[in-house]
């Protein structure tokens, strides 16, 4: 890794921004450092480009593994001018990124996923407006920006509720269930009055996602339907081929997908949650502008893993409909592995038993670089395959029950 700060000049910015790069010849550009970016780095790696992350930790994934590290802020102005002269295309792996830093390196090279899509992702208004625009159903809800809205007896027909804020929530994190009309101003208070969205709880059967891939010219391709298990509001489990899903609810989720994706005029990779009610209806919870934690068994179980599908979108290279060569179940890592079972605030440090796990036929072992385990942070990710979808549940059973995770 090399830590650079000035701009050097590229020997391969590609001088028609709709030709295909160049695997071997080009560098691309990523902003942020964490896991997903540590994944697009090996994924570009593979096809031979070389890759400079923008990303203001000294220390961050992405950063370890890519061949240049831009060690600044997402929106200082230099590092982009960096970023710009140094790559032939840019991405992004998180979608708090400033849109404007998409909108500024837009300017000067190929960024996918576009910025407008990013900014309709970093807003859970907007992007339930851009589900309702694309014909995709989603819960009801209300914008709750002001003592006014919190108060409005129309809300009553949505609770009980959950309370989310309206920007930078995932993992569960701002969100408050409500109950009665009383408790929305209180709930909507306690996030700081920052604006929020009520949403109706909704009688869930079970989690599913879809990621699809847009090329330049408007192909899109997709990974199979991914069955999802979430603990705490925590992504725990993805199986696929998905057991529970009839094969016409996963035909639905993959034609709303699509539909979303091609209403939005977006290029790149695109993941989007959804729920099977217990009545079988699809909704959609939520979009991701890039790859997705539920697409992760990909690397192991695909030939086209979802990384490999946003080098491809990045660059300009073609798609192919991804095939999944082996039944598969992830199992996210979190940080709460590293510590002794029993009293929270106590809890002795220990190291998970990866020999013990990696002697279990079909298991690949993803550990991200991250230097500190915290209770519910994402160190990694376990992927089973088996010939057959019974052997990789049982696996990831026996695996889960080496590292003291619940079963599924
Ligand atoms: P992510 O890390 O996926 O971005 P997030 O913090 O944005 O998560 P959501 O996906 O909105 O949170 O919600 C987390 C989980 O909470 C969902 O996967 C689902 O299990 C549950 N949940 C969220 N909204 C609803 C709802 N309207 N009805 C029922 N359950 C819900
Ligand atoms: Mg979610």
């Amino acid at each position: 890794m090399i830590e650079a700060s000035i701009p050097v000049a590229t020997d391969a910015i590609s001088p028609r921004r709709d030709a295909p790069l160049t695997p071997g010849a080009t560098q691309l550009g990523v902003l942020g450092g964490g896991q997903l970016g540590r994944m697009f780095v090996h994924a570009a790696q593979v096809h031979g480009f070389r890759v400079a992350v923008l990303e203001p930790d000294a220390a961050s994934p992405a950063g370890a593994a890519a061949d240049t590290h831009l060690c600044a802020a997402y929106a200082d102005a230099c590092a982009l001018a960096a970023l710009a002269a140094q790559c032939a295309a840019v991405t992004t792996e998180f979608e708090n990124v400033p849109a404007g830093s998409l909108r500024t390196l837009a300017a000067r090279l190929p960024v996918s996923p576009p910025a407008d899509a990013v900014e309709i992702c970093q807003h859970r208004a907007r992007e339930k407006t851009a589900f309702a625009a694309a014909g995709v159903p989603c819960a009801p809800h209300a914008l709750i920006a002001s003592a006014d809205d919190a108060a409005a007896p129309a809300l009553a027909a949505l609770l009980p509720g959950i309370l989310k804020t309206a920007t930078l929530g995932y993992d569960g994190k701002g969100q408050a269930n409500v109950a009665s009309p009383a408790d929305v101003a209180p709930a909507w208070a306690a996030m700081g009055g920052v604006p929020c969205v009520l949403e109706q709880r909704l009688p869930l059967r079970l989690e599913i996602s879809v990621i699809v891939a847009r090329g330049r010219d408007g192909q899109v391709v997709h990974l199979p339907v991914q069955q999802n298990l979430h603990r705490q509001g925590i992504l725990a489990v993805t199986q696929v081929p998905a057991p529970d899903v009839p094969a016409g609810t996963a035909a639905e989720a993959v034609a709303l997908a699509q539909r979303l994706v091609r209403a939005l005029d977006y290029v790149g990779v695109l993941c989007v949650e959804f729920f099977v009610l217990t009545d079988g209806r699809l909704v959609a919870n939520e979009m991701a502008p890039r790859p997705h934690n539920s697409g992760h068994y990909s690397i192991d179980a695909c030939d086209v893993s979802q990384f490999d599908l946003q080098v491809r979108t990045l660059a300009g290279l073609p798609l192919v409909a991804p095939r999944l060569h082996s039944p598969a179940v992830m199992l996210n890592l979190l940080g709460d592995l590293w510590f002794e079972a029993g009293d929270v605030a106590a809890a002795a440090p220990r190291t998970p038993d990866w020999p013990g796990v990696m002697s279990l036929p079909g298991v690949r072992l993803h550990l991200y670089g991250k230097a500190e385990a915290r209770r519910g942070r994402k160190m990694g990710h376990l992927t089973v395959t088996a010939a057959d979808a019974a052997t990789a549940r049982a696996v990831a059973l026996q695996a889960a029950a080496r590292l003291g995770l619940p079963a599924f």
